[in-house]
């Protein structure tokens, strides 16, 4: 895997999931709130899709895939539910993610 993260190749993958203009904005906002694992956040409509992604925690790729594809997940199912159906979107857009972004050009 390559040392440093390639925001712009993530950018175009999360836009053909989300099928909308897709943003990715790091921050240091702490969406934990001092307790459990969320280290982003997501804020969309039909015309465009945010996502937040506490810039600490974006150190590995690994991470950051697991983050957009959680994000990219509420997008696609368009709603903020964590349940079965949402863990299996979770799941298959990570795989998504990783095979696209490590596919060759
Ligand atoms: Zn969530």
């Amino acid at each position: 895997m390559d040392m440093y993260i390639k925001w712009k190749r993530l950018t175009r993958i999360l836009e053909k999931i989300c099928e909308r203009p897709t943003f990715i904005t790091l921050t240091n906002h702490d969406f934990s709130g001092g307790h459990g694992d969320a280290i982003s956040a997501v804020v969309f409509n039909t015309e465009h899709a945010e996502i937040l992604i506490n810039s600490h925690e974006a150190k590995s790729l690994t991470k950051v895939i697991r983050a957009l594809a959680h994000e990219a997940a509420h997008v696609v199912l368009g709603n903020a539910n964590h349940n079965k159906v949402f863990n299996k979107k979770w799941n298959s857009l990570t795989n998504l993610i990783e095979e696209e972004y490590l596919r060759k050009v």
